[in-house]
């Protein structure tokens, strides 16, 4: 997605440096001939202009069904903005070795337990695009806790 040219740092962040930027590309990129619904594929849509927040939602004329760019994306419900969603994925496809989640923690100034979901996330989506890694792609690793001797581990969802 954001290796059509030569991307650096420094483009990515005069290109994506915002989360209009990034939205009106995540637009192009996925409905290149205008907005489609992802329900129903209906192209009458919408475009519905939150005041408070600018959230960007479209409604679907024909199935009423709500959503926006993000939806059904890696970047759907997140309270991250997106471009810092963009720099996360710019730095994982980047890293020859792979970004830690302390790394990434430290180069996007979030909390570890945002961080390690990021590369979670973000690596998933990138198997999932690749098919199969190939042979010489070294495996993820494990997510680690942070070095200081704090316990902050994914906690298991609480009743089940
Ligand atoms: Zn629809």
């Amino acid at each position: 997605m954001l290796k059509e040219q030569e991307m650096n740092l420094v483009t990515l962040i005069e290109e994506f440096g915002s989360d209009d930027r990034c939205r009106a590309r995540l637009e192009k990129l996925r409905w290149p001939d205008g907005v489609e619904c992802p329900r129903c594929d209906s192209k009458r849509i919408a475009h519905r202009k939150a005041r408070k927040k600018a959230r960007h939602q479209f409604q679907c004329k024909s199935c009423r069904y709500d959503f926006s760019v993000t939806s059904g994306t890696i970047f759907h419900d997140s309270h991250l903005s997106l471009w810092k969603w963009f720099l996360a994925v710019y730095l994982i496809v980047e890293s020859k070795k792979g970004v830690s989640a302390n790394q990434l923690k430290r180069s996007l100034g979030v909390t570890y337990k945002t961080a390690w979901y990021l590369c979670h996330r973000i690596r998933s989506a990138l198997r999932r695009r690749s098919g199969s890694a190939p042979a010489s792609a070294p495996a993820p690793p494990p997510p680690a806790g942070p070095a200081a001797g704090t316990t902050a581990r994914p906690r298991p969802s609480a009743g089940r």
